[in-house]
């Protein structure tokens, strides 16, 4: 038994298979980085803590860890293309090499906005990691130096991505396919 209903959400990536694909994304980020200087990954929360607490266990370099929030969708499934700043970085990143975790780009509007926002903060360099790449959706150019999966056009939960503010907390990637996955739970 679950809290949610199984038959309702397509699995699209298992657990076993973002792990996998953590531990290369790790792997290529070490390569990348090595001998370059102070590196600080800047998760965007909510959706990318799964992801960047899994990846930061496949990086073998002395990294820094901070978070910022941004808000977008709010509980719908169409960006709106306003973003909100809902908790700001702990420490500055001037002179840093920043490497921002996200979970998912979608139409590119967040990560465009953040990105001219910690470029006026003077960092060595900013890359983007994302867990999640949706090309279809796209509206704005992005730079996007590591993504985990390339996926269709279609609304995904789970692994830190919600459903109505649930769901955050499946351990794979899936697509809700009915109706009320969870009893009473609507977008
Ligand atoms: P963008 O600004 O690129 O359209 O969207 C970025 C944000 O929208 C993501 O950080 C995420 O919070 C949300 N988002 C985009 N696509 C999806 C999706 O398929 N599922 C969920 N749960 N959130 C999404």
């Amino acid at each position: 038994m679950s809290f949610y209903d199984p038959t309702k959400i397509e699995v699209l990536y298992d657990a076993a298979s973002i792990e996998a694909r953590c531990r290369q994304l790790g792997a290529q980020i070490t390569a990348d980085y090595q001998g370059r200087g102070e590196l600080a990954l800047v998760g965007v929360l909510r959706g990318s803590f799964p992801f960047i607490a899994d990846l930061v266990r496949h990086i073998d370099l002395p990294i820094e860890i901070d978070f910022l929030g941004l808000s977008s969708y709010g509980e719908r499934t169409e960006s709106s293309g306003i973003v909100r700043m809902t908790q700001d970085l702990s420490e500055p990143v001037r002179g840093k090499h920043v490497l921002v975790v996200e979970d998912i780009v979608d139409t590119g509007l967040t990560m465009k906005y953040l990105l001219a926002n910690l470029q006026t903060r003077e960092p060595a360099s900013v890359r983007v990691a994302t867990l999640l790449h949706k090309p279809e959706g796209q509206r704005v150019e992005v730079p996007i130096d590591y993504i985990g999966f390339t996926i269709p056009n279609r609304f995904v939960v789970g692994y830190g991505l919600d459903f109505a503010g649930k769901l955050r907390n499946l351990p794979f990637i899936g697509v809700v396919v009915g109706d009320e996955p969870v009893p009473g739970l609507r977008l």
